[in-house]
């Protein structure tokens, strides 16, 4: 293997240091702490596995958490009202809505009500809006993070060949605006791309958010190329990325490992986005 390895788990752990040194700054100013409510709709463990993991990282770097459960029975209209209160709530900073929810609540109707000033996870169509506006607003946690990893290893990504595979609103969409905003030269690959194999080829920087273990081939990667691998899928041999890592390793310069790579920098860049949203309220005419 020749390829540098990026340590996603340390360098989530130095943006929550960052986040905690921030909100006990902001606490030393006067200010109340950032808070976080997590909405987790229904009883999927996996899901309760991830707001628990969120409600415990907020605590940590100092903010409050409001965790609400609810059942996975509730009717919409409830569901509703609770957003709506915590739109109005001051301490409140951020928002999160836990996707998916159960088949009789409509998430992505749920996604739209949430105030886009607090909105942490970056999802909302306002949000969407602003990132591809160029203008400022909070960006998607998990693209942030992709972001964020190369910036920490100084890629240069002006004027680099960025190619992202994976289309979705959660991650490549999201992650190909950001790259085309630091000027990358940006293709978006998805299912019906042609030769996708060739298109890779091109990429300065690589990044796979398809869900799919291990589909990106060694000599897809161009050699000395960047590659950034979302992917988390299960298999019978434990979690596996979108990309073949040992056989993308021997070509590439610098790629992340599936686990300890990306996976850590989703909630470190939640945990940012809400004391950013807690500064951006404060700094704004009281609505
Ligand atoms: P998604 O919504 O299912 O989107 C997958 C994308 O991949 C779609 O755009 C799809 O194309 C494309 N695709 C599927 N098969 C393909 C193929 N054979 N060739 C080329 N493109 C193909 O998934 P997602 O939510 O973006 O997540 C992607 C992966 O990232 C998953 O493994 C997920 O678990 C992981 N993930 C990780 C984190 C983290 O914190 N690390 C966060 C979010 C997601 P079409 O649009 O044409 O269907």
């Amino acid at each position: 293997m020749s390829a540098e390895i990026i340590d996603g788990r340390a360098i989530a752990e130095a943006v929550r240091r960052g986040v905690a040194a921030g909100v006990a700054a902001w606490v030393a100013e006067g200010n109340e702490p950032p808070g976080l409510a997590t909405v987790l709709v229904g009883d999927d463990p996996a899901s309760a596995v991830y707001v628990g993991g969120k409600q415990k990282a907020t605590q940590e770097v100092g903010m409050r958490g409001y965790d609400h459960r609810l059942p996975a029975d509730v009717p919409q209209a409830e569901v509703e009202a609770l957003l709506g209160e915590l739109n109005a709530d001051q301490r409140v900073s951020g928002i999160l809505l836990q996707l998916p929810t159960p088949p009789h609540i409509d998430g992505s109707r749920l996604t739209r009500l949430v105030d886009a000033a607090k909105d942490v996870d970056g999802l909302t169509p306002v949000s969407a809006g602003l990132l591809s506006k160029g203008l400022p607003g909070l960006r998607p946690c998990t693209p942030s993070g992709c972001i964020e990893l190369l910036d920490r290893h100084g890629v240069e990504l002006q004027g680099a060949d960025a190619v992202v595979v994976g289309r979705s609103d959660l991650v490549g969409k999201p992650l190909a605006q950001m790259l085309l905003a630091r000027h990358a030269t940006v293709t978006i690959c998805h299912s019906r791309t042609r030769d996708l194999p060739d298109v890779c080829r091109r990429a300065d920087v690589l990044v796979a958010a398809v869900g799919r273990a291990r589909m990106v081939q060694g000599d897809w990667v161009k050699r000395g190329a960047t590659v950034i691998d979302v992917g988390m899928n299960r298999t019978d041999d434990g979690l596996a990325g979108d990309v073949d890592f040992a056989a993308a390793a021997e070509r590439a310069a610098l790629i992340t490992p599936v686990p300890r790579g990306v996976g850590p920098m989703t909630i470190a860049m939640l945990l940012r986005n809400t004391l950013e949203a807690a500064r951006a309220r404060a700094a704004a005419p009281a609505r």
